[in-house]
């Protein structure tokens, strides 16, 4: 039986539950350029013949075009697999170019992050890294591996320990040494981690089931580069399940929950993470995942792009046996495009990070739950009756809009497009230039992607005691280098809480020195995670098994039907009954009653 034909089954057996026994057909690729647009908006019945075509004919001869890779490639029943197809994304989002500038202070006092240096810039790893080595402070470029993710943050403090698990013989209880982590002595708390976050993890527990025996993930040797964390683990373990060997390090030097790789390491994974890494075992971790005799990868699983990188700098000849890149972040995913457009792209490229479940579940629900934990943690400030601005109404502005709202705050917001502003008001909020509330309120809040939103010109105006943090993109949206001038002084009160305070005594209290709140000091919703995480593992098991030509060496986006599918998978959870379309319904809107049921650029 195929691997495909596995995926089939268990979409199909999946989908039952959501839209009663109901299987997908494949996907009928869809190229997202203006002519489809005006098709999909003008000629809903066209579209709709053409899905239903390709849903009824799955062994139609697949098409050389990149644009119809999926079509009719698989047996009629993998046929009800949603397949990825060979949607081309020609406008990545670019705002991943300013995470490379270093935007550090010089001033000496200062409270500082620990900073990575780029893989080119490193030929050689310290045999044996001194204390102070180990945590040197040099350039950083690569700023996905210092973007702090403490949901991932570990429960134990294992940092007394002091030497370097570098420098440590280690070995799990059957004998087996080949991974690096803190303290393979905390594995059976790491394994009640794994267990807590399986429970939020519908999906991907599902997939597993669904597998039983089969394993369309067979053969596949997928190096992982992400956060080390309990979510992660779940996916790796599923991946496992489906037939996968993983060799993982962690794509951020913080936010490996070093109870979780020893609960990974135990369990036979090779695993090489662990919190406070230096620049130098960063990449010295990255090395020994891709860098072992016998194995070699066949899948890139990539969070930030230091790995994808990191191959292509000292391993080039590997992408001969690598299938493809499944890539997770906004700066990867813009990595791989600047590639792709150099040429210089290898292999096929699945750019996880602008599927729409991900970015609708990511920025609007994640930042809705993780807005309020965050400065609570950070502050203990009471929201009700607080004054906030949230700069920027997008889908991360909105989350955070609501959450405030719903804890009785008061909230401004600041926008630059008419159209977010418009709904900004309509959803009942204040719209105002920054200017206009930077002396009253008691939060301010950036939400744009967007860099020096707010300036040193507004933080000299803020009322004492006023909360300045940053949702948005990294740690550009606050001119947090303008407040390193000698006559502020920072005093650090908790961890990622400074104050900087003025000559005139006045204090404003700035979160996790201006980059990602939610990220650096609160946990991110397991529900979030697992929807990316499913969209990883069904992106590895398209790109694994796709058929030579299907995929060329460019970057592709998870069509609708693909994104639908994670949801549907997701539903069950709530005991959700979804509405199947009639035949005369589907006809009037011109949809197979399968779906998708959007188009291509729906958002
Ligand atoms: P979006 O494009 O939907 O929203 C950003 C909004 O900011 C837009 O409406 C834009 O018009 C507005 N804007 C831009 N410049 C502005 C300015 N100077 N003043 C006021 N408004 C301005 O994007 P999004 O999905 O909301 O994401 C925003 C940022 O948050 C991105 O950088 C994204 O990567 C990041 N993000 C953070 C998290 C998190 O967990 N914290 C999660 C997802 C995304």
């Amino acid at each position: 039986m195929s691997v495909q034909v596995v995926a089939a089954k268990m979409a199909e057996v999946e989908l039952k539950d959501v839209s009663a026994g109901k299987a997908l057909p494949a996907e009928s690729p869809v190229t997202p350029t203006s002519e489809d647009k005006t098709l999909a908006r003008n000629e809903p019945q066209k579209e709709a013949g053409s899905s239903a075509a390709a849903a009824t004919s799955p062994t139609a001869e697949p098409s050389a075009k990149a644009g119809e890779g999926n079509r009719g490639l698989l047996t009629p029943s993998a046929a009800k697999m949603p397949q990825a197809s060979a949607l081309k994304h020609s406008d990545p989002q670019q705002n991943g170019g300013d995470a490379f500038v270093n935007r550090d202070g010089t001033v000496a006092e200062a409270p500082r992050m620990k900073k990575i240096q780029f893989a080119d810039q490193k030929q050689e790893f310290n045999k044996r890294p001194s204390k102070i080595g180990r945590r040197s402070l040099s350039r950083s470029i690569s700023q996905s591996s210092t973007d702090s993710y403490s949901s991932a943050a570990s429960y134990t403090d294992s940092s007394d320990d002091e030497t370097s698990p570098r420098d440590k013989q280690q070995k799990n209880s059957k004998g087996n040494g080949d991974f690096c982590i803190k303290n393979i002595k905390q594995a059976d708390f790491g394994r009640r981690e794994i267990e807590i976050a399986e429970q939020e993890m519908p999906a991907l527990m599902a997939l597993r089931k669904r597998a039983q025996g089969e394993k369309p993930l067979a053969g596949a040797k997928v190096v992982g580069c992400t956060h080390i964390t309990a979510q992660t683990a779940v996916l790796m373990e599923t991946l496992s399940a489906l037939g996968a060997q993983c060799r993982w390090a962690a794509c951020n030097i913080y936010s490996t929950q070093n109870e979780v790789a020893a609960a990974l390491a135990e369990g036979g994974f090779s695993v090489f993470a662990w919190k406070g890494e230096s620049e130098d075992d960063f990449w010295w971790c990255i090395d020994r995942c891709v860098n072992v005799e016998g194995w070699q990868p066949n899948m890139i699983l990539d969070d930030g792009g230091d790995l994808t990188h990191w191959i292509y700098k000292k391993y080039p000849n590997m992408f001969k046996k690598i299938k493809g890149i499944v890539e997770e972040s906004v700066t990867g995913v813009h990595r791989l495009y600047q590639l792709s457009k150099a040429g210089k792209l290898c292999v096929p490229a699945m750019n996880v990070n602008d599927s729409v479940t991900k970015q609708k579940f990511d920025n609007l629900y994640c930042c809705r739950e993780s807005i309020l934990d965050g400065l609570k943690r950070t502050t203990d400030v009471m929201f009700g009756g607080k004054q906030v601005v949230v700069c920027g109404y997008g889908e991360v502005g909105k989350g955070c809009c609501a959450a405030l709202k719903a804890m009785g705050s008061i909230v401004y917001v600041t926008e630059i497009d008419p159209i977010c502003a418009l709904q900004a008001c309509m959803d009942g909020f204040r719209l105002v230039k920054l200017n206009e509330v930077i002396r009253q309120v008691d939060i301010v809040i950036t939400c744009t992607g967007n860099k020096n939103v707010v300036v040193r010109e507004h933080l000299d105006r803020m009322k004492n005691g006023c909360i300045v943090c940053n949702m948005g993109h990294s740690n550009t949206e606050i001119d947090v280098a303008s407040l390193r001038t000698p006559e502020l002084t920072w005093e650090r009160v908790r961890s990622q809480v400074d104050h900087i305070i003025w000559p005139d005594a006045k204090r404003i209290v700035l979160l996790a020195e201006g980059r990602l709140l939610n990220l650096s000091c609160s946990t991110v919703p397991t529900f979030v995670l697992s929807i990316t995480a499913t969209t990883q593992a069904l992106a590895l098991i398209e790109l694994y098994n796709a058929p030579e030509g299907r995929y060329k060496q460019d970057v592709y986006l998870l069509p609708k039907k693909m994104d639908e599918y994670v949801a549907s998978l997701h539903l069950p959870t709530f005991d959700a009954h979804l509405t199947e379309l009639t035949d005369e319904q589907a006809k009037y809107l011109g949809l197979n009653k399968n779906g998708p049921f959007k188009p291509n650029y729906y958002r």
